[in-house]
């Protein structure tokens, strides 16, 4: 124990969907590669560089997550811990992946980045040839907002809100049998 207080614990159960949920440049990508082995995260940005050798080319978003949901589901029909890196700020982006989960009586886990937008805007517009625009960056944290009062009615058996980069730094992941 740190005089600072207790490391916040996040438990996700094995096997599990987990949902990364935040603006870009909030630390997702960061935190999976920190916490869970890199077969277990399926990331938006890596299945766009499978299908289109680029990771940032928005345009092929719709092959890009084709291939995801397929490896979602057939990683969840092996039991296999499951985390998925994209921004997941869209209730209708989390839907098939909840869905997902049911059918396959799996639990979904939102793990939630909720920053401050200057830290996440400041990070954004560092980021050597990745900066997504102002505008769709704005828009990525209204959805935000919108999804944390969204995110208890959508089935999720946990949901881990992450408040500051301080606590995202301290936080300890810990897996649980279900
Ligand atoms: P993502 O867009 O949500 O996947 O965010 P990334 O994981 O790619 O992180 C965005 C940027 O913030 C990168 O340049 C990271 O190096 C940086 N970053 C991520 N986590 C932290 C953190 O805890 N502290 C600081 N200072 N920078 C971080
Ligand atoms: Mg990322």
């Amino acid at each position: 124990m740190t005089t600072a207080g207790q490391a916040p614990t996040i438990v996700v159960p094995d096997p599990s969907l987990v949902l990364l949920i935040g603006v870009t440049g909030s630390g997702k990508s960061t935190f999976a590669a920190r916490h869970f082995r890199p077969t277990q995260v399926l990331s938006s940005d890596a299945f766009r560089a499978l299908v289109a050798d680029d990771e940032n080319d928005q345009e092929a978003t719709a092959d890009a997550f084709e291939l995801l949901h397929r490896a979602v589901d057939r990683r969840l029909a092996r039991h296999r811990l499951t985390v998925v890196d994209a921004t997941n700020v869209q209730a209708s982006a989390r839907r098939p992946l909840l869905d997902a989960a049911r059918d396959h009586l799996i639990p979904a886990v939102a793990v939630v980045f909720d920053l401050p937008a200057r830290v996440t805007a400041t990070r954004n517009a560092a980021r050597a040839g990745r900066t997504v625009p102002a505008a769709i960056h704005q828009r990525q944290g209204r959805a935000l907002r919108r999804s944390l009062q969204e995110l208890p009615r959508e089935g999720f058996a946990a949901i881990w809100l992450l408040r500051s980069p301080e606590a995202i730094d301290r936080t300890i992941v810990g897996s649980a049998g279900s």
